[in-house]
């Protein structure tokens, strides 16, 4: 995952280290590591390399026009990538802040500063994440979750493959079944519990959505259940129908979260859909589905900037454990880690 984005975030790192190093080169001493030759954007050179370059005995202030061009490869590189304008503009931001007219200090590597300045950025626009095994602990159960989203997205499978990570946590879980409107999506979850062994309420195609989720909700009281994973039909016949439709599940089962789904391929239109959904509805967290498609790496960075909300999973493919909880200090690690 996120392949793409992580190869020219290296190449980024390299390439700023170089422009400091060049910008270093005519002070040097005597004793002085020997610079590395200047690097392309594309070229690889290993980080191994870059640690070993040292400045020593001597402080040096960064200018402005010492990275313009090797912050214009990295805005390039992220763009690239899928990494929206906005956020390739705030990352770039946060790097010119924190690198021009910081002094280096003596001995810090040139790779260790660039390094530690990407890994701040990205942090600042990659928001918090969301804990769901710490929230569940941390909360009176049932801990009642409400799943909405767009048909196609990935939603019912999600929802499957959360039960299944919870229940892997020690937690116990049922799933009801309030996605009613379509008799494939009714048919589909059911094969999902019975294959993941979690139990689920379901009524008839066609029931009121409120009238399952309460069930299942009331099923969960009684069996001192942790979880309750509330599936809901994504489309009606009419947005107005939707949210009444939501608007009355919210009374009855007064969910605790209600988490939005989309899948990271979706790229701007997610953002535009979660916007509106939490307009009209609310969303406390927000999962993408379909990280593993998503090439270039950049489309989940952006989503998760611009909703604002935090991510709480990564849909990594199609198999029950593909989901990862969406760790925005992993996601770096992954993206800078030395491989
Ligand atoms: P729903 O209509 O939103 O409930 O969507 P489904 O759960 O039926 O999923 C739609 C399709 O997306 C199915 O073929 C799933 O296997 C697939 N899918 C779901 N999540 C992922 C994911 O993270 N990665 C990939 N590659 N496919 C996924």
């Amino acid at each position: 995952m996120f392949g793409g984005l992580r190869e020219r975030l290296q190449a980024a790192r390299a390439r700023i280290g170089s422009s400091i190093q060049a910008a270093a080169a005519p002070q040097k001493e005597p004793g002085d590591v020997p610079d590395l030759p200047a690097q392309s954007p594309a070229s690889s050179v290993t980080f191994a390399d870059k640690v070993k370059t040292f400045v020593i005995d001597r402080e040096l202030i960064i200018t402005d026009s010492e990275l313009a061009g090797a912050l214009s490869d990295l805005e390039i590189m992220l763009l690239e990538s899928d990494v929206a304008l906005p956020v390739t503009d705030a990352i770039i931001g946060n790097v010119k802040r924190d690198l021009v007219g910081s002094h280096r200090r003596i001995g810090q590597s040139v790779d260790g500063l660039v390094v530690t300045t990407l890994r701040e950025a990205l942090l600042d626009v990659l928001g918090t994440g969301f804990d769901l095994s710490e929230y569940i602990r941390s909360h009176e159960r049932p801990v009642k979750i409400l799943f909405t989203g767009v048909n196609g997205t990935g939603k019912t499978t999600t929802i499957a493959k959360v039960g299944a990570f919870l229940k892997k946590q020690g937690f116990s879980v049922v799933i009801g079944a309030g996605d009613t409107y379509r008799a494939g999506a009714m048919e589909q979850i059911n094969v999902h519990a019975e294959r993941i062994g979690i139990r689920i309420i379901q009524h008839q195609q066609g029931a009121d959505p409120s009238a399952v989720l309460f069930d299942a909700v009331k099923y969960a009281v009684s069996h001192k259940i942790d979880v309750v994973l509330a599936d809901t039909a994504g489309r009606f016949h009419t947005k107005a129908n939707l949210m009444n439709q939501l608007g009355k599940i919210r009374r009855v089962m007064n969910p605790d979260l209600i988490v939005y789904v989309d899948e990271a391929v979706a790229g701007n239109d997610a953002i535009v859909r979660a916007a509106e959904f939490d307009k009209t509805v609310g969303a406390d967290a927000v999962i993408l589905t379909k990280a593993d498609m998503d090439s270039r790496g950049g489309a989940a960075i952006s989503i998760a900037h611009t909703i604002g909300k935090p991510l709480m999973f990564l849909g990594t493919g199609q198999a029950y454990d593909d989901i990862i909880p969406f760790s925005p200090s992993a996601m770096v690690e992954e993206l800078l880690g030395d491989g």
